[in-house]
Formats: C-alpha cells, structure tokens, sequence
C-alpha cells in the first residue's frame, strides 16, 4: 500500500509576508462524524464549535425535499433510508452515484454538504466568512482519494489550503510545541473504521512511517454484538421477536451504544427499554444487566484483530515495540478501558487519551491551519492527572499472588474531571468487613504507591463473591472523592482527600513508600481481608471445593471442630495467596478428612 507522506506540515513558505490572514479552519471529515477546528486569540486557543464537538456523518433529505445534516439526518435513517447517505467516506475517490430521494450525486457532492454544514456553524460563531481549510484524510488514501476530498470541498465553497493525513494531525494535537524527535504510534478506533500508523517527529515536521488498518471495524460493531445478544435474550426469555420491527430495533441499537458507552467507566449498567412489544395484550418491558467484563468478552476477537494490526503497523515500519516513544488514542471507541490495558501491555507505557479522542484530529488539522495563517504553532491546554489513582486486591503481580495487587482506577493523564469505576468480590462467605485502601501511583505491587487513605468498609452477611463497587471522582482542583458501594444492600462509604494531585512529589514519594513499607510490615497480620477481583477463582478448583464444603458443614460442626475448620480455612487461604499451593493442599486434606465426620 502506498503511503502519503507529510513531510511538510511546516508554515515555512508563509513567513515572507505571504501569509494567509483569514481564518482557515481544520476540518476531520470523518466516516461516522466529522468535527471543525480553529484557533481564535492568535495563537493560544484552539475551540472546537457545533453541537458538542461532533456532527455526525450523515446527509438526507427531510420529508419536503430540503437537505439535512448530521444528527437531524441520523434520526431519520430508520424511518427514511431512501433519502438517507451515511458512510459516504468510503466511497471516495469511485464513480459510484448515490441515490437519495429522486437523484443520484456523488460522492464529492454528498462530501460537499457535510462540509458545508461545517463550515455555515463555524461561520456563525466567528462571525465571518471562511473560505480556506485544511482537511484530514487517512494515510492510506490515494491519489484519487484525495483529489475527490478537495474536490468536496471545493464544492462547498472552500479553498483546500492543505490535506493532512489523520495521524499527522493527531501527532501535531498533542507534539506541536515538541522540538524534540520522537517516535509515535496512533491507535484510532472510530465508530466504523479502525487505523494504525506510526509517524516521527521532528522540530513539528510529521512524517508517516507506517499505516494499516480495517476499513470495516468500529464501534459500530459492537453496538451490533450488544443488540444481537438483547434480541436472542427477548426471544428466549420474553418469548418476543422484535427483529422484524424496524423502530423497537433502532431503540435498542441506541440503548446498545448507550450501555457500551457507560461500560467504559462504570463496571455494570442496566438496560431498560419500556413497551418493546405485547404478550396477550401485556406490555412486555425489557430490564437486562449487563457487565463490563461480558462486554470485553463479546468484542475480545475484535480487540484481538486489532492488535495484529498493530504488529504489522511496527514490522511496515521495521520497529519493535520498545522504538514507540508514544501512543496516541484516537477516536471515540479507544475510550473503552480495555485498549488501554492491551497497549499496555504490549509496550509497556500508558497511552495518551487525554485530548478528547472525538476531537483530536480536528484539532490537529486547526493547529496546521494556524501555521498555515504564520501563526506560531498552539498548544492545547488541557487539565490532565499526572498520577494513577487506585486501590488494592487480591491478585496475581509477575505470576505471583499477593493481597496488595495495585488497581488503578483513574490512569495518568486522564483529563480532568474524571470518574472511573469498577468492581471488586468477597473472598469469603459472610466476610464482615472490607478495606478500601486508596493510592497515588503506578507500581503494580500497591505497597509501592503512596498510601493517601484506609478505609473500613463494614459488610452485611452474604456469600463469597458479592460485589463491592469502588467509584472515584477526581476534579480539576485535584479532590478525589471515593465510595464503595455494597452492590446488593446499596450500602455504601464515602469519603473526600484534599488535594490528592498536588500532595506529593517524586521524592517525597519514595520516603512515604518507605515508611508505608515498614507500617504495613507490622500491620499486615491483623489487616482484615481485602476485597479479591479475582474472586474465589484464585482458588484452584480442588481447594475450592473444599472450602465451599467447609462453609456449608460448619455451623452442624461440634465447637471444637469448628475452630479447627476455620483456622485451616484462614490458613489455606494464606498459603493460596502466597503461592505455597502443596501445604495448601495438604491443609486442604486435613480439613476433608475432619469435613467427612460432619453431618
Ligand atoms: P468517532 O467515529 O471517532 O467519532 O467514534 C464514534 C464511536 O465511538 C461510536 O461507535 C461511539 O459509540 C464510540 N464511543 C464514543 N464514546 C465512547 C465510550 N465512552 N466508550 C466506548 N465507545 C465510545
């Protein structure tokens, strides 16, 4: 595959008095939603205008013939899809003619119009008129490709100053003011397409080194596995086939995108879609839980697929992994935590999301649009967290199990405010209490972090396994706000640390860590058990047995024994959790042995 190079995003050419002085916009014209860019107070500010950032892509007719776009034309497209064009982008660049209503156009004049409603709203907020731009494409389109993106926007009454590949300017959103050279990969998963590429930079000169991708793989897709996965669920259990309804499957396709979105920071939600159809004259309503963990699980394969692009974006570019100074997320489906954890893994630093991934390469394209104009390059200004913040678990680090496995909650370079939540388990059946343990860092082993808080969480008796919701809130004033929320009892604590972000420095930090070392080293016999992620499956399947039969007998068991069950049952547990899993074992004999006497 060819690739476009920009070696030249530069504003050299225009500093001998040849500037262009009216306002160039930068416009992403994406495939799902296209997004305007500019910068207004010379040099510093970039602001993105329309309805929230992000018109989607999408052009129709209404009823009486007049062209609509973006969200007025998406809200058609189930009732109307004759008059209805979504995903002209990939169409770019072929003859191929587009029928909407009585006519057919093509793909540049279907382009046009999405430009143009781009274009009249950022008219509207500087108050004059625009007449140049600069629009991304993706590296990988042709010639022709681009020739049709600048033919679009000639179109809709703009000058195309300059068409800039998308992970240039996403390198140039967040590296602009960078002189130094670095090496960067940009992972952008959209709604309908996925891209990798990896670009260098140097002295705010892009060029790409490598780009591959799936044309037809987004969060669209999932959507898609959400809503197949309700509907088998209605059929089954509501007995009710709402394939065939066109406006009950638009409702849950939105339901679907809706749950999808608020997994990303919450580790469950709860699906409710009122009158989706009728049983012997009874509204059928449809409730459904669905957790962040079955989620990851429906759409692993296409994780997965994208990971195998990432390996071929390094192997075009002859790199290994360690080469990658930075990653750089893109588009809005990277929001899911997931992406972050594989790429962290895979290369062992924490990607960059914190300029909105939705916006990032509209604003990229507005901060070449400014040199374009010889305005110094801007930078984008953003309240960022410089630390993790999380807490603690059972849990496996570098193969091993320890009770103090670190669970970052809200990652390094989140933008400000945040809220992240997710879900912990009791280890034990009737376990009373639970410690909430809060820290500030990135070690994997918690201890490591910065303790900023300890707090106990009293329990109502329930069986092992029962979720604890943890939930943080992190302002722009650095409050980190924590609960912990009993799932079933709706029971909660709830406390506030000042000041979390600016507390401690690097330094400081290494005392404290020393410190926190040595309490937790005379503290840690009598610490009441920490809340698991793993849960009971820690537990190999044999001792598990065991200790499930061990809680069902006792309390038929004789005083004497029952004080022998439990001490074995703590002592097991410990040595499963300090990986020592042959006396587990033989502890786990003598307490079957005293199990089988037991009525
Ligand atoms: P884009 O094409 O970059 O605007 O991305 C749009 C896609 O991102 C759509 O499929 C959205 O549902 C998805 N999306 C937006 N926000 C989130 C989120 N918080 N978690 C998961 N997907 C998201």
């Amino acid at each position: 595959m060819k690739i476009h190079r920009d070696t030249a995003v530069s504003s050299q050419s225009y500093e001998n008095g040849e500037k262009i002085m009216e306002p160039i916009v930068g416009i992403d014209l994406g495939t799902t939603n296209s997004e305007i860019a500019f910068i207004i107070d010379g040099n510093s500010t970039v602001l993105i205008e329309n309805d929230n950032g992000i018109v989607p892509s999408v052009v129709g007719l209404d009823a009486d013939g007049k062209i609509i776009v973006g969200t007025e034309a998406l809200n058609q497209t189930v009732i109307a899809p004759e008059r209805t064009v979504q995903s002209v982008k990939r169409l770019m660049g072929t003859d191929q003619r587009i029928p909407m209503g009585d006519a057919a156009y093509l793909p540049q004049e279907v382009s046009a119009c999405i430009l143009k409603a781009l274009k009249e709203r950022a008219e509207r907020v500087l108050q004059k008129p625009i007449g140049n731009a600069v629009i991304t494409v993706p590296a990988y389109f042709t010639d022709t490709q681009r020739q049709a993106t600048r033919e679009a926007g000639e179109i809709a009454g703009l000058n195309v100053v300059r068409i800039i590949n998308e992970p240039t300017a996403a390198s140039l959103a967040y590296e602009s003011e960078n002189t130094a050279t670095q090496t960067i990969l940009i992972y952008d998963l959209g709604g309908g397409t996925f891209d990798v590429s990896i670009v260098r930079i140097e002295n705010g000169i892009v060029e790409v080194l490598s780009s591959t991708g799936d044309n037809h793989l987004g969060g669209d897709d999932f959507d898609q596995k959400i809503l197949a996965m309700l509907t088998t669920y209605i059929q089954k259990e509501l007995s009710l086939d709402v394939t065939q309804n066109p406006v009950v499957m638009a409702r849950l396709r939105r339901a679907a995108e809706k749950a999808k979105i608020a997994l990303s920071f919450e580790p469950f939600i709860r699906i409710e879609e009122d009158h989706i159809g009728k049983q012997l004259f009874k509204n059928i309503h449809l409730s459904y839980e669905l957790s962040r963990i079955d989620f990851e699980e429906m759409i692993e394969d296409d994780l997965l697929r994208t990971m195998d692009s990432v390996s071929k974006a390094l192997e075009d570019a002859s790199l290994l992994p360690s080469a990658i100074d930075k990653i750089i997320l893109v588009g809005g489906s990277t929001r899911i935590p997931q992406i972050s954890h594989m790429l962290e893994n895979k290369f062992g630093q924490t990607p960059h999301g914190e300029i909105d991934p939705d916006l990032c390469v509209a604003l990229g394209a507005a901060i070449q649009a400014g040199r374009e104009m010889g305005l110094n390059s801007s930078s984008v200004l953003l309240d960022i967290t410089p630390y993790s913040f999380g807490t603690s678990a059972v849990g496996e680090v570098d193969g091993i199990y320890t009770a103090h496995m670190y669970v970052p909650l809200i990652r390094r370079n989140t933008k400000l405010p945040a809220s992240r939540s997710d879900a912990f388990y009791t280890m034990y059946d009737n376990q009373e209490h639970v410690e909430v343990n809060v820290y500030q860092g990135e070690n994997a082993h918690a201890l490591d972090n910065v303790l900023l808080g300890k707090y106990i969480f009293d329990l109502t008796p329930s069986p092992a396994g029962s979720v604890i919701i943890a939930h943080f809130d992190l302002d722009i004033n650095g409050i980190l706000k924590i609960q912990a929320i009993e799932k079933v009892s709706g029971n909660k604590i709830e406390a506030v640390i000042e000041n979390a972000i600016g507390r401690f420095s690097e330094s400081e930090i290494s005392q404290f860590k020393q410190r926190v070392d040595d309490i937790w080293r005379h503290s840690e016999t009598d610490t009441p058990a920490a809340a698991t992620r793993i849960s009971l499956d820690a537990l190999p399947p044999d001792i598990k047995d065991i200790l499930n039969k061990a809680s069902d007998k006792m309390e038929h068991a004789p005083d004497e024994d029952r004080d022998e069950i439990v001490n074995l049952m703590e002592d097991i547990q410990d040595a499963v959790l300090e990986n020592r899993l042959d006396d587990a074992r033989s502890m786990a004999g003598q307490l079957e042995e005293i199990l089988f006497y037991i009525e």
